[in-house]
């Protein structure tokens, strides 16, 4: 399905250029041959297939992740690094709607759950990523949203409603929004180098990572699987599908049919100056988006510059991407007009996946039982991967059942699209949808 975009958003061999990049160090394992056998393949060196392969190492499985660029190299390394509930388009009371309280409760226990485990793992490896700000905020974009805060703000645990002059005290000084709602959970990181310092905790624990070898076809042979791959012919008794937004066509069924990756893009400015931060009277650090549909997700990084993000085109082609660059920094003037004229230095595209039910899904594939995978994060798979891909590296070393390791709610086979080949037509509606809905509040 990537196929349908631009083919510079799969470059494998070149580095996104990313504020991250620049800022993340370098990521220099020992370079691996490909190795011929492995006990579990992991296909994907992002926060998923990281985390199952720290958690197969762990549990002393000899494990092999195989990344068709280099770690970090997809969404893992150039996200906004909200780490953050979500992780499905659903709200809880939509869930327990349609799922019921029980299935919904599981989800939402998953999602606080992803936020500690992070915070854990970053603390155990010691792992430098520059954590920063504490809980996020959202914005109300207008009046409606407003309102629909202050009725539901006793629903969320520890969220607390600050108005104009509020926000304007506490650091947090914007235009165009009526007020906000600070929810406590999560911290904002540097992406790139918590996926660097998964990497590092997967070889130091016995993993073996081999990057520019994309896997192109898994074939189920006796005893396990055959993975053809750039660089020859792998067999592994059981595979892990950690390719989220970049999964390429042909390798499963279920996810031929049943992803739809969507660009979302980042502008990043130079670092502001004391002065300029004060005429604006925004100096907190905590992660910060608005209440669109189509939102705008912002926060100050520990240097002084401002990250803003928000969607990213259909075609991902770099004249649609110019457009979107400039549309994202005339976001920044609209939110921030002390800052209208601050340069962005960084622009950077990647792909986030949704999948038809519009939440995340874990599991094992049908037929022969070794073939996992855990993907569709909805945009919010900072928390949300390196929880369910842990998971499901458990599941994979067989030290944790499938019913106990993944909520109910996320187990469910992936649904196929109707008319799989109309997931571009669905997008492109879908933002019409949601500009009209945002436009009329
Ligand atoms: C611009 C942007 C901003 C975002 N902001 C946030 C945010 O602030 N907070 C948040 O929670 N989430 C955010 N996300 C989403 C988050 O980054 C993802 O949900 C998360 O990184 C998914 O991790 P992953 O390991 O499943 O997939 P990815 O990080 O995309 O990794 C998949 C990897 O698999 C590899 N791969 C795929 N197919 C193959 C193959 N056949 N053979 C070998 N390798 C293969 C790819 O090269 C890639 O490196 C953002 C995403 C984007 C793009």
């Amino acid at each position: 399905m990537t196929a349908a975009y631009h083919p510079s958003q799969r470059a494998y061999d070149t580095p996104p250029a990313s504020y991250w990049r620049d800022s993340a160090g370098a990521w220099s394992p020992p370079p691996t041959a490909l190795p011929r056998r492995a006990e579990v393949a992991v296909i994907g060196g992002g926060y998923t297939g990281l985390s199952a392969a720290l958690e197969l190492a762990r549990a002393g499985r000899d494990v092999l992740v195989i990344e068709a660029a280099f770690v970090g190299w997809g969404a893992s390394g150039r996200n906004g690094g909200f780490c953050c509930l979500g992780s499905s388009m659903h709200d809880h009371e939509t869930l327990a709607r349609r799922y019921g309280d029980v299935r919904a409760g599981g989800f939402r226990r998953a999602q606080h759950d992803a936020i500690g485990h992070v915070r854990r793992l970053i603390l155990g490896e010691g792992i430098e990523c520059d954590i920063a700000g504490e809980g996020e905020l959202e914005l109300a974009h207008g009046r409606r949203q407003w309102r629909r805060m202050q009725r539901e703000s006793g629903h969320e645990d520890g969220a607390r409603l600050l108005d104009r002059a509020d926000l304007y005290r506490e650091g947090y000084a914007i235009s165009g929004v009526y007020g906000g709602r600070h929810i406590r959970a999560g911290f904002g990181l540097h992406p790139l180098k918590y996926a660097h310092g998964l990497g590092r905790a997967v070889l130091a624990a016995g993993g073996r990572i081999s990057e520019a070898c994309p896997v192109l076809a898994v074939t189920p042979v006796a005893g396990g699987y055959e993975l053809q791959t750039a660089q020859g012919i792998v067999r592994a008794e059981k595979v892990v599908l950690a390719g989220n937004g970049y999964t390429p066509r042909g390798l499963r069924r279920e996810t031929d049919q049943g992803l739809l990756p969507v660009l979302s893009s980042i502008v990043v400015t130079r670092p502001l100056t004391p002065a300029e931060i004060a005429a604006q009277g925004w100096s907190g650090e905590t992660m910060a988006y608005d209440s669109r549909y189509l939102l705008h997700y912002f926060r100050l990084l520990p240097d002084k510059r401002l990250l803003m993000g928000g969607r990213g085109g259909l075609s991902g082609a770099p004249g649609e991407a110019r457009h979107i660059r400039r549309r994202l920094q005339q976001q920044i003037g609209r939110y921030f007009p002390a800052w209208r004229h601050v340069p962005v230095t960084h622009f950077w595209q990647g792909f986030i996946c949704l999948a038809r039910d519009l939440l995340p899904h874990a599991g094992v594939f049908a037929g022969g039982g070794g073939f996992f995978h855990a993907l569709a994060y909805h945009g919010n798979g900072v928390a949300m991967a390196s929880w369910l891909g842990a998971r499901i590296g458990q599941v994979a070393a067989g030290t944790l059942a499938l019913d106990e390791a993944v909520p109910a709610l996320l187990r469910r086979p992936l649904p196929a699209f109707p008319f799989p080949c109309l997931r571009k037509a669905y997008l492109r509606g879908a933002y019409g949808w949601y500009r009209l809905a945002d436009w009329f509040g």
